[in-house]
């Protein structure tokens, strides 16, 4: 089969799975670095990626929350969200919902408005500078409980900044029950926001089931055990309900054991609205485009199935139907203009 690496790299791509700080590349975090010296992760981007180089799931968190602790100012935030914005543009991601943690900032002292101000600072200029649409989903740190459920659901209807379109939860699955957080996403979908939490990463497909029915979930973030449970697969297709495959990171929490035996194959066959996307990219030493390249390997696709699959992301997301269609019409000239050549 042909090597569809510079086709992938080309094709305008949406991404709905990605985390904010999870996505900063060494090169910004040695940026982050260098204004806050007292901090013990390096400057250097070599020294970085063995920085990144994770031993276990515990390694990785704790690297994870080192580099939540380089963003402690509001010029940090600005940046982090921008540089991200820089990076996408360089995949040709044309549109983006980041998902954001908000409380881990607040948390940490950032005022809370400066914090809303940053990321829509850095969301206008990534528009008209890098030609990246951004778009926001806070989501609700599980393992920090419904103190954080309660925080996030304030600063999402409260404070709700111009760009933010969903609410999420993300965290841990195991022992972090999800029925628990519907009176916070009661509150938000009343806002007007989608509601997109994680579910079925870590656990079986129950808890789909309860991000489906005490979440009223709109897509479901990695749904990885989905097809364990075929009727739960037949209610996903037949609903439209989006799967926010990651398969990398899938492989890299041991969520799978297997990149070969990945599951997406399965959730295709049963028509389920699948899309690919990077979940924290540097972190597991992936991007987009890698996740595509591996996503076409295991679906056996060509360039037009590689293209159907970006026009699933556009169509699973939240962006409006003008913006929808002016993407799925970039990624359609796109295509056949490479097919002809
Ligand atoms: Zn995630």
């Amino acid at each position: 089969m042909a090597d569809l690496t510079p086709f992938i790299a080309g094709l305008p791509k949406a991404e709905l799975h990605v985390h904010h700080v999870g996505s900063a590349s060494p090169r910004i975090v040695s940026e982050l670095a260098a204004r806050h010296p007292d901090s013990k992760v390096p400057t250097d981007p070599e020294a970085l990626v063995d920085y990144f180089t994770f031993t276990d799931f515990a390694h990785f968190i704790e690297v994870y929350l080192s580099v939540v602790d380089l963003v402690r100012t509001p010029e940090d935030v600005r940046l982090l969200t921008y540089e991200v914005a820089r990076d996408m543009a360089r995949q040709n991601i044309r549109y983006a919902e980041l998902t954001i943690t908000p409380f881990s900032s607040t948390r940490r002292g950032i005022d809370e408005k400066a914090f809303m101000a940053a990321i829509e600072d850095a969301r206008a200029a990534a528009e008209t500078e890098l030609g990246v649409i951004l778009r926001w989903c806070f989501d609700i740190p599980g393992e920090a409980g419904l103190e954080a459920a309660e925080e996030t659901t304030r600063l999402a209807v409260d404070l709700r900044p111009e760009g933010l379109v969903s609410f999420g939860l993300g965290g841990p699955e195991i022992g972090v029950p999800r029925p628990q957080f519907k009176p916070y996403f009661d509150r938000a979908i009343a806002a007007g926001l989608h509601s997109v939490p994680h579910a079925g990463e870590t656990t079986g497909p129950q808890t789909v089931w309860d991000a489906l029915r005490d979440l009223r979930a709109e897509r479901i973030g990695h749904g990885t055990s989905a097809p364990q449970d075929p009727a739960l697969l037949a209610h996903l297709a037949e609903h439209r309900i989006a799967l926010e495959v990651c398969p990398t990171s899938n492989l890299a929490t041991r969520a799978v054991t297997d990149l070969d035996r990945h599951p997406i194959r399965e959730m295709v066959a049963a028509g389920v609205l699948v899309t690919v996307n990077s979940d924290d990219p540097p972190m597991f030493g992936t991007d987009l485009n890698t996740e595509y390249a591996v996503a076409a390997r295991l679906l056996g696709l060509d360039e037009r199935g590689v293209a159907a699959l970006a026009k699933n992301a556009v169509e699973a997301s939240f962006l409006d139907p003008a913006g929808k269609a002016r993407i799925a019409g970039e990624i359609d000239a796109y295509t056949e203009q490479w097919l002809a050549l």
